[in-house]
C-alpha cells in the first residue's frame, strides 16, 4: 500500500496541522509501506543548519521514528521548501527524489510530481521558480547567516500572501497543453500532484488515451488528506484529529 500526501505547509503557526501530521507518521502511515510527500512539506525552510531549531527538529524526529519503523518515505520539493537538502533527508531517514519521478508498482505506473512546474500561465512564478530552483542563487542564500535568511523568509512569505490576496484565484491552474505534454512524455502513467490547492480528480484524453490526473488536497488545522493505492485503485482518506 502507498500513501500520498502534500501540500501540509507545516510551521509553529499551524499547530494543529501539525499535530495531525505527527499522529499520521505514528499511526495511520505504518499501516503501510511506503509514504511520498509531494512537495510544501514545510511552509518554509531556510537550510539544513537550522534543522536543530526545536520545532523543525520535532517534525525530523518523527519522519525519522517512522522511517526506522519500516516506513519507507520519499520527498520532493514544493515551491516552500526547496531547501530541503541531503542533510535533511539523512536526519529525516527519507530520499529525495526528483520532480518528476515515475513510480512502476507491479500493478500500475504513477508520475509525481509537485505540480508547479506546470503553472506555465503564472509568468510572475515562474521566474520566481527559476531563481530559487538556481544552484547558485541557493548557494548564495546559503551563505547568509540564519537569522538574515530568516527575516528573507519571512519576507518572501509577506509578498506572497500580499500577492496572493490580490487575486480572485490565488492559484494558476496548471497550463492544459503543457499538462497533455507532460502525461505523453511520461507515458500516460497516472500524474499526481499537489500545489494548486484545487483537489479533484481530472480525466484527460491523450492522444486518445484516458489517463487520470490527481490533485492532492492541502492540510488545515483540522483536517488533512492522503491518497491511498491499495494495489487496485486511488481513494482519498481523510485524516482528522485523534477523537
Ligand atoms: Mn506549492
Amino acid at each position: 500500500m502507498i500513501l500520498f500526501i502534500s501540500d501540509l505547509h507545516l510551521s509553529p503557526r499551524s499547530p494543529g496541522a501539525t499535530a495531525l501530521f505527527l499522529d499520521f507518521l505514528a499511526g495511520r502511515a505504518r499501516q503501510t509501506d511506503e509514504l511520498y510527500i509531494l512537495g510544501d512539506l514545510f511552509e518554509a525552510w531556510i537550510g539544513d543548519d537550522d534543522i536543530s531549531e526545536p520545532y523543525n527538529a520535532s517534525i525530523v524526529a518523527a519522519l525519522r521514528a517512522a522511517s526506522d519503523s519500516g516506513l519507507r518515505i520519499s520527498l520532493l520539493h514544493g515551491n516552500r521548501d526547496f531547501l530541503l537538502g541531503a542533510g535533511f533527508a539523512a536526519a529525516a531517514g527519507l530520499r529525495l527524489i526528483d520532480d518528476p519521478t515515475l513510480v512502476s508498482t507491479a500493478e500500475w505506473q504513477f508520475v509525481l510530481a509537485h505540480g508547479d512546474a506546470l503553472c506555465l500561465d503564472d509568468t510572475a512564478y515562474m521566474a520566481f521558480r527559476a531563481q530559487v530552483r538556481d544552484p547558485q542563487w541557493q548557494a548564495a542564500l546559503l551563505a547568509k547567516p540564519l537569522a538574515e535568511r530568516r527575516a528573507i523568509a519571512a519576507n518572501m512569505r509577506e509578498v506572497s500572501e500580499t500577492s496572493q490576496r490580490a487575486k480572485t484565484n490565488p492559484y494558476t491552474d496548471l497550463q492544459p497543453a503543457a499538462t497533455e505534454d507532460f502525461l505523453r512524455a511520461h507515458g500516460y502513467a497516472t500524474f499526481i500532484h499537489g500545489h494548486t490547492h484545487q483537489p479533484a480528480t481530472h480525466d484527460h484524453i491523450v492522444d486518445g488515451i484516458h489517463v487520470e490526473r490527481w490533485v492532492l488536497a492541502d492540510w488545515h488545522e483540522d483536517r488533512g488528506e492522503c491518497l491511498v493505492w491499495d494495489g487496485e485503485a486511488l481513494r482519498r482518506e481523510t485524516i482528522l484529529p485523534a477523537a
